[in-house]
């Protein structure tokens, strides 16, 4: 076979597999089968780049960067939609369409309102050619390199697609995915996010879509616009769609009434609850795309959709007790323990205040009868007070001044709208949590030892901070409850086996706030040992690309604090890493540094990806394309024409792979 149809081949067959997986939710073969197949068509394509396409399912990884996102206007205007709440609603809005139609009866199409972002794609000759957030209505924001990262959106076609025309859809966060989002939120010492669709459109404005690579979004589409698609009712318009590639949800139905259109909404306001995304409505639809026509629209919506919203589900019940939590780094949660009372098909015993200011605005008091509603967030929250059952005797809730762990007093600086405990040496939570964290799997991955022993070995006067954790013997762990022989030598290996954990996630470890998996990986390659990063400035650490002035004065602080000095030269004295490996060393420079290099073509002594490990090694970035921000172009053989053309338009430098490795030699 012609190295081409291979690669054409393979591309092929791993959209099919794509489409099994994130569209149909139902893969043929196993997750290890398909990497291999797409490192195959990796090397292949890195070996061939003469065979590029912008749609190969390679490119879902992400990579390249946006710092602004270019305004577009849309192709046809991105509208709102009118709102209804009742049956007799619905039934006004047929008697108005039929006087326009001249009395001719209406079919309905009921599709759930997928409560995301909306996003407007464009495909021409089957491929993705750009995708833009609704914005205004008439003009939206280019992301074309984040949308392209989200699995189920096709990037080419199959079927009889029309040439050119714009798909609309939602761009949800399913969960699952946000539940575990915030589990390593919170594990890194960051607050949680507060719900799946701000964390959706939030996702679709990051700079770098490999990070929107990494997040578990979901596409979700429901209307085609464009001239010419020969798409005769909005029923077919969604089979059309599936057809094509796209993932349209299976819950819809055609109805003859408004009686059929009650029965779907009745049916979902209960059934939402096991979907696996977030509803927050039904939308009704005309079926007959002459029909939409004849309707046309308002100023604002169309004239033939209506959206019917779902009321929230709301329930009331009495809040006993108002608790405080403090996290690892100090800070203050209000909770509400309530009554048990059933919501969205869930018990319901807690609830969060967020924050003094949360439990002033709405003047929250124990004894008070609360509303609590399931909202986007998973977690509930209180909504309001039923005034009418206020207790006479009820007092005012006074917000805690003083730590509920420690006694210590509470801080709260301005702008935030939490308030901290700041014992940090003498606050339990805070001094398990730390050690909790540092222990944690993707720090020190210290087997053998769980967070419930942490707890165990500080209420035994073992520990105090995670340095101690070192001097931990055998005979000391021994008569802690449930620890057995062969537990606690366990226990005493893994603390010592960790001693090879490398130098960043030491440093990610050690639970300074802010730092947290990728900071700490940039902070290792820049000063390459803690001695260093000890006595940087926060002019330096600002200079660390990425690195702002909050994580630089949390970096700083931490360092300029004498206890942590000590603890961290007895972590030194145990062995443990503290700066890069001779290998990583070895092969790193500050050469490159702020150099955006762009590489192109089939190199002779090393390979593209060597290329571009050397180039981030030295400090210096991998482009995706040429702009005139491009610091070099490293051409290999058979590179493309218009690359050559490009750079010397614009003036970037062309070296050949000779000239690019004695630079950095
Ligand atoms: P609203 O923003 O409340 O006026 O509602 C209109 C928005 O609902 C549209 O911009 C879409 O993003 C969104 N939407 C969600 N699901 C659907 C659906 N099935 N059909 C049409 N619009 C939908
Ligand atoms: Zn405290």
């Amino acid at each position: 076979m012609q190295i081409k149809e291979q690669i054409e081949a393979l591309r092929q067959e791993l959209r099919e597999h794509n489409h099994n997986y994130y569209v149909l939710d139902n893969p043929t073969i196993s997750d290890y089968e398909f990497d291999i197949k797409l490192k195959e068509l990796q090397a292949l394509e890195a070996q061939y780049p003469e065979f590029y396409d912008a749609s190969s399912p390679t490119l879902r990884v992400g990579g390249a960067v946006t710092k602004n996102f270019e305004t577009v206007v849309h192709n046809e205007r991105m509208y709102s939609l009118d709102n209804s709440y009742s049956k007799e609603d619905l039934e006004d809005w047929e008697k108005r369409m039929q006087r326009i139609l001249g009395g001719t009866q209406v079919e309905f199409v009921c599709e759930l309102k997928y409560d995301g972002a909306s996003i407007s794609i464009t495909y021409e000759e089957g491929k993705l050619v750009r995708a833009v957030t609704r914005g205004d209505g008439f003009q939206g924001d280019d992301v074309t390199t984040n949308v392209k990262t989200i699995k189920s959106v096709p990037l080419q076609l199959k079927g009889d697609y029309p040439s050119k025309f714009d798909i609309r859809g939602e761009i949800v966060l399913p969960f699952e995915g946000f539940a575990q989002m915030n589990a390593e939120r919170v594990e890194n010492g960051e607050d949680p996010y507060m719900n799946p669709r701000n964390t959706a459109s939030g996702s679709l404005k990051l700079q770098d879509s490999a990070a929107v690579a990494q997040r578990p979004l979901d596409c979700l589409l429901y209307s085609i616009v464009g001239q010419d698609t020969g798409i005769a009712s909005q029923w077919q318009m969604l089979e059309k769609a599936r057809e094509w590639g796209f993932k349209v949800p299976e819950v819809a139905k055609l109805c003859r009434s408004t009686d059929e259109v009650m029965a779907f909404v009745n049916q979902w306001d209960s059934q939402r609850h096991d979907l696996p995304y977030e509803t927050d409505g039904v939308v009704v639809k005309v079926n007959s795309i002459q029909h939409q026509e004849e309707l046309g629209f308002t100023s604002k919506s169309p004239r033939w959709a209506m959206a019917y919203k779902f009321k929230a589900e709301q329930v009331s019940t009495l809040l006993n007790e108002i608790t405080y939590q403090v996290g690892r780094t100090g800070s203050i949660t209000p909770v509400a323990n309530l009554e048990p009372v059933l919501l969205a098909g869930t018990t319901v015993k807690r609830a969060s205040l967020h924050n003094a200011d949360q439990i002033a605005k709405f003047d929250i008091r124990e004894g008070d009868t609360v509303f609590v509603e399931k909202g986007g967030e998973i977690i509930p929250k209180i909504v309001g007070v039923d005034f009418t059952k206020r207790p006479k005797d009820s007092k005012p809730t006074e917000y805690i001044t003083h730590c509920p762990e420690c006694h210590e007093e509470l801080v709260r600086t301005e702008g935030d709208a939490k308030h901290y405990c700041v014992n940090y040496y003498g606050c339990p939570p805070q001094i398990t949590g730390r050690i909790q964290h540092f222990i944690s799997r993707k720090a020190m991955d210290i087997e053998g030892l769980g967070s419930e022993t942490v707890e165990l070995l500080y209420k035994e006067g073992l520990i105090e901070n995670y340095a101690d954790l070192y001097t931990l013997t055998k005979e000391q762990v021994l008569p802690l409850e449930r620890m057995a022989e062969k537990s606690a030598e366990n226990l005493v290996k893994g603390v010592a086996d960790s001693v090879k954990i490398p130098f960043e996630r030491v440093l990610f470890a050690l639970g300074i706030r802010f730092v947290g998996e990728t900071v700490a990986k940039k902070l290792a390659r820049a000063y390459k040992n803690i001695d260093a990063l000890m006595e940087a400035s926060v002019e330096s650490l600002v200079s660390v690309d990425e690195i702002g002035e909050r994580i630089a004065n949390s970096v700083v602080e931490f360092f300029s604090n004498e206890a942590n000095r000590e603890i961290i030269d007895r972590l030194k004295a145990y062995g443990l890493q503290f700066s890069l490996s001779e290998e990583q060393l070895e092969n790193q420079t500050d050469k490159l540094k702020g150099l955006t290099i762009v590489v192109s073509g089939v190199f002779e002594t090393v390979s593209r990806d060597e290329l571009k490990k050397i180039i981030e090694a030295n400090g210096g970035k991998v482009g995706s394309s040429i702009s005139s921000k491009t610091a070099y172009l490293v051409a290999g053989d058979k590179m493309g024409p218009s690359k050559r053309t490009k750079a010397e338009s614009l003036n970037v430098p062309i070296v050949t792979e000779g000239e690019f490795l004695s630079m950095v030699q």
